[in-house]
């Protein structure tokens, strides 16, 4: 039994969180040897065979559970794209959304058809009614406000922080909090390098030298890896490339992950 492999799900238990007993078999060892995750709805395309859409959803395995990060907008699009990457809606155990815009939450409805039995995270400010629409098809939910909690004061979002041997692994919906502020407090929260930040990183209409203090910033924080997605912009996408080189991760719709 190699001890440091186990750290991972353990670690990962405690950055989600640990105050309400984030149910991922807390004290189970876990036999997984790597993380992978799958980015399977994405406005960006990676693998042809899948249908690029506005939003974002990727699929984390690796863990004692299985989570679906975000659904994309689309229920047919996130089904079928899935299907496509040979995951079956029975595959995921927990579903942790980011924020409350139809391109992160839209395919929840469809994926809770094909399987309720499951608890959806999601952040403590989302509406009753769509608390109640969960309930209704029979999976359950639970509200989140820490460790990392709600970031924001316009759109509430909440980032997922994944503590593995290489380092943390951030995962962005949008990051409409902004990027940069969503690392520094993953790493405030969490001593040790971030290894990866992937996802959103909604740069899309910031100017370059804004997009360029951003990255400033990352560079001050020590970030080693960058898959950005979605609502990162061309110009961002460019910039990130042109200064992580071979540890610009390519993020695109059917980009699978590997951390090991
Ligand atoms: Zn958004
Ligand atoms: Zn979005």
């Amino acid at each position: 039994m190699n001890l440091k492999k186990t750290c991972l799900s353990l670690i990962a238990i405690s950055l989600i969180n640990p105050l309400t007993g984030f149910a991922f078999g807390k004290e189970q060892e876990s036999k997984m040897k790597s993380l992978s995750i799958t980015i399977f709805y994405n406005n960006l395309l990676h693998d042809e065979r899948l249908e690029a859409a506005w939003g974002f959803a990727c699929f984390i395995k690796g863990l004692e559970k299985n989570i679906l990060f975000d659904t994309g907008g689309s229920g047919p699009i996130l089904l079928s794209n899935m299907k496509k990457l040979g995951i079956k809606p029975q595959d995921v155990d927990v579903i942790f959304l980011s924020h409350n815009h139809p391109d992160h939450t839209g395919g929840l409805w469809d994926l809770l058809k094909e399987k309720h039995k499951l608890t959806v995270y999601l952040p403590e400010s989302f509406p009753e009614d769509f608390k109640k629409r969960i309930k209704a098809l029979g999976a359950d939910f639970l509200s989140i406000n820490k460790p990392i909690g709600e970031l924001g004061r316009g759109i509430i979002e909440q980032s997922l922080v994944l503590g593995t041997e290489k380092g943390l692994v951030v995962i962005t919906g949008c990051a409409h909090p902004g990027i940069a502020v969503i690392l520094r407090k993953s790493k405030q929260m969490r001593e040790g390098q971030i290894y990866l930040a992937l996802g959103g990183f909604h740069l899309t209409s910031y100017s370059e030298a804004w997009i360029r203090r951003v990255i400033h910033s990352f560079k001050e924080m020590g970030v080693m890896k960058v898959g950005p997605g979605h609502c990162t912009g061309e110009k961002a996408l460019e910039l990130f490339k042109k200064n992580w080189e071979e540890n610009f991760l390519e993020a695109g719709c059917g980009a699978i992950i590997e951390v090991r």
